[in-house]
């Protein structure tokens, strides 16, 4: 009798493959969700350009709403030229350099099927002429980031890095995308290489700073700029802004659009609202100001960050890494 009691009766068979089916069935959901918060997890990179506490009135050092970035491609020889205007008007460039062809003569073919002979500067000459100025990678064999794959890319950017740091002695933090061949994807690559800013060359016609650094419009290119320059000495902004102008050396020549360089540097220079700045300089400001936290009418700049300048109703106050100020 207990022997036949044992015996499972069909019905609990079938309430039993029940039982199993639903555990296997919260089983798969479970792992389904698992594997959607991980994935989700994996996306949820911090955005890397988050705003600014908007209730917080920034300025440049000094007190000053405007900046001026001079970014100029390829590292060619009419650098010099170009580097020595800026030293004369004290305007910061940004030289953005392909660390391949440094000090050699390459042929490149454009557009209309015609080739361009290009001579860069030597090892000893981005030394001498750069001095006052910033040094940008601009991908190691200029390739087009949108027509190769992420591990190219990589090397691309991480062979500048090397060679120029090596070179300067100075940290690499910034890049001009050779063509100016940029997406999303690409850019977030970049971000993986301790780069913090890069520029394209699409321009915004504006002088508001870039919702991401590293895909950084400029306001224009640099044959266009003295039509933005009176808008901007005029301007008397309640925020940070940028005139970004972005060109090559090589194309100024030594016509007309030179001449427009040389009288660009001379109305925008020696102005006090104006902070002359190199790109990577910039770029590090804005993500500071990004980690200075407001709470209770007291704002604090954390320590490890850099000074940062705010406008208060007491005045332009500088405030330094680990001090707080009550408004
Ligand atoms: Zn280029």
């Amino acid at each position: 009798m207990d022997r036949q009691n044992k015996k499972t009766s069909p019905f609990c068979k079938q309430k039993e493959k029940m039982i199993f089916k639903m555990i296997g069935k919260v089983i798969k959901k479970l792992l389904f969700c698992f594997i959607v918060l991980i994935l989700l997890q994996g996306f949820d990179e911090s955005p890397p350009d988050k705003p600014a506490d908007t209730s917080i009135d920034f300025t440049y050092p000094g007190g000053k709403h405007k900046a001026l970035i001079m970014s100029f491609d390829d590292g060619c020889i009419a650098d010099i030229t170009l580097a020595a205007l800026f030293d004369k008007y004290k305007i910061i460039g940004t030289f953005n350099i392909s660390s391949g062809p440094i000090g050699t003569t390459q042929i490149w073919s454009v557009k209309n099927g015609d080739t361009i002979r290009q001579s860069y500067l030597s090892e000893k000459t981005i030394l001498k002429i750069y001095k006052n100025h910033e040094i940008a990678a601009h991908g190691a064999t200029h390739k087009n980031f949108l027509k190769i794959g992420k591990e190219e890319i990589l090397e691309q950017i991480n062979v500048d890095i090397q060679k120029l740091s090596f070179l300067t002695k100075r940290k690499i933090n910034s890049i001009a995308y050779p063509f100016g061949a940029a997406n999303d994807s690409v850019s977030k690559i970049v971000a993986t290489t301790g780069i913090t800013n890069a520029r394209t060359v699409k321009s915004t016609n504006n002088f508001e700073l870039p919702e991401n650094l590293l895909l950084w419009n400029p306001t224009c290119r640099d044959d266009k700029a003295l039509d933005f320059l009176d808008d901007y000495l005029k301007l008397n902004p309640k925020k940070l802004s940028v005139f970004y102008v972005w060109g090559h050396s090589w194309e100024l020549g030594n016509g007309k659009r030179w001449d427009n360089m040389v009288q660009f540097c001379k109305s925008i220079s020696n102005r006090k609202d104006i902070w002359y700045v190199g790109s990577g300089t910039l770029a590090n400001y804005i993500n500071a100001t990004k980690k200075v936290k407001i709470k209770d009418n007291i704002i604090t700049n954390p320590k490890g960050n850099l000074i940062v300048w705010l406008n208060l109703s007491s005045g332009v106050t500088r405030l330094k890494p680990g001090n707080h100020i009550k408004i």
